[in-house]
């Protein structure tokens, strides 16, 4: 389905490991003043004088975590950082440094690499992050990439998943729903092109979403955002498996309950247009999508005036003593419990 920009096709084996290390990383310029040295010793030395480090990894397996047929190679290589940043910005850190490791196989020609790292150089450009190394090698079938993102925090600016206190406002950014609908997008077009691989399909309504999934953004400007504002969130967590799993660990570490509104979540217009055509309610997308990579946090009361009508942030509950549980506060005003998957908007109601 996506067609190959680039016929060149040359064995890795032409290469050798070190040339295409090399090759793969010479496009990289140190940006940061923490990074002393980068690629090409043993390790990288990093200096940060008294400011505290969070580090943060994900590994990423074709077949598990992305499907070539449809993913193209330099949206895979910017998200694989992009899921690793959005770790980062979630501890309200800012990031600095990625590592990236590859596993790959003789399937893959240089020119594929080659579109993975424009899109790990792309993403590493436009965050302001430098890469300071990797490992490469070679494995017996698919495509293997994990990603380590090193941040700075000030002593004291760190935010965790437990800080949450009764009261506080459960504040979320942008919109969710999307990642996971433009993968239900992705997977139907997949199906249509194995019975005609002459299909041309309009996707033009269903760009928003798309983009969501294949190029998702981590929020490097929220967190510039909460400091412009003076907000220290009580606690905070990304959103990578879907807001009902996140609120649960909110909940769960900093020992409260929560009633989050359905009819206060924000989903985008394409969200709810695609979840008409599938038939499947969009809250239930929303509580347990996924992969949208937006902030989930927690403000003090006190704090709402500063974030009153900024239109990057949306309350969507508040937190509640542990033994009230955690509820979803539905349209027809009625209390439905919180679990992390399967839950049956519909059904239940
Ligand atoms: P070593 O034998 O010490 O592991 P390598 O030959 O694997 O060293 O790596 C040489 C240099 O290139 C190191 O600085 C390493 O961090 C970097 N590097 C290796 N593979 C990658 C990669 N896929 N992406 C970025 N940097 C890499
Ligand atoms: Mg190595």
């Amino acid at each position: 389905m996506i067609e190959d920009k680039n016929p060149k096709r040359t064995p890795l084996s032409e290469l050798g490991e070190f040339k295409l290390i090399e090759h793969l990383t010479e496009q990289f310029k140190v940006k940061q003043k923490s990074t002393v040295t980068s690629i090409g010793d043993d390790a990288a030395v990093l200096n940060y004088d008294k400011k505290q480090i969070v580090v943060t990894t994900d590994l990423l397996v074709e077949g598990v975590h992305f499907d070539l047929s449809y993913v193209p190679l330099k949206h895979l290589g910017y998200k694989a950082i992009i899921v690793n940043l959005s770790d980062v910005y979630a501890m309200n850190a800012t990031a600095t440094q990625v590592t990236v490791s590859i596993a790959v196989s003789n399937r893959f020609p240089l020119e594929a690499l080659e579109e993975l790292y424009a899109g790990i150089a792309t993403a590493a450009e436009i965050y302001n992050v430098d890469v300071v190394g990797g490992d490469t090698t070679s494995s017996t079938s698919g495509l293997i990439i994990s990603v380590t993102a090193i941040g700075e925090v000030k002593k004291g600016e760190e935010v965790l998943r437990s800080g949450a206190k009764p009261n506080d406002l459960l504040v979320i950014t942008g919109d969710i729903g999307g990642a996971y609908m433009g993968l239900q997008i992705l997977e139907r077009e997949k199906e249509v092109f194995k019975v005609n691989p002459n299909s041309q399909p309009d996707l033009s309504m269903y760009t928003y979403i798309i983009e969501r999934q294949l190029k998702p953004e981590a929020r490097k400007d929220i967190v510039e955002l909460l400091k412009e504002l003076e907000v220290k969130p009580t606690s905070m967590i990304d959103i990578s498996d879907g807001l009902s799993s996140e609120v649960i660990h909110l909940c769960k570490q900093s020992k409260v309950g929560v009633d989050v509104y359905e009819n206060k979540i924000p989903l985008d217009p394409q969200v709810i247009s695609t979840c008409e055509e599938f038939n499947i309610d969009s809250t239930t997308i929303a509580l347990n999508g996924g992969e949208d990579y937006e902030l989930l946090m927690t403000i003090s009361q006190e704090d709402f005036p500063k974030i009153k009508g900024n239109p990057n942030l949306t309350v969507i509950g508040y937190m509640t003593e542990e033994d009230r549980g955690m509820h979803l506060v539905t349209r027809a005003e009625t209390k439905i419990p919180i679990i992390a998957k399967g839950w049956n908007a519909l059904g239940e109601s």
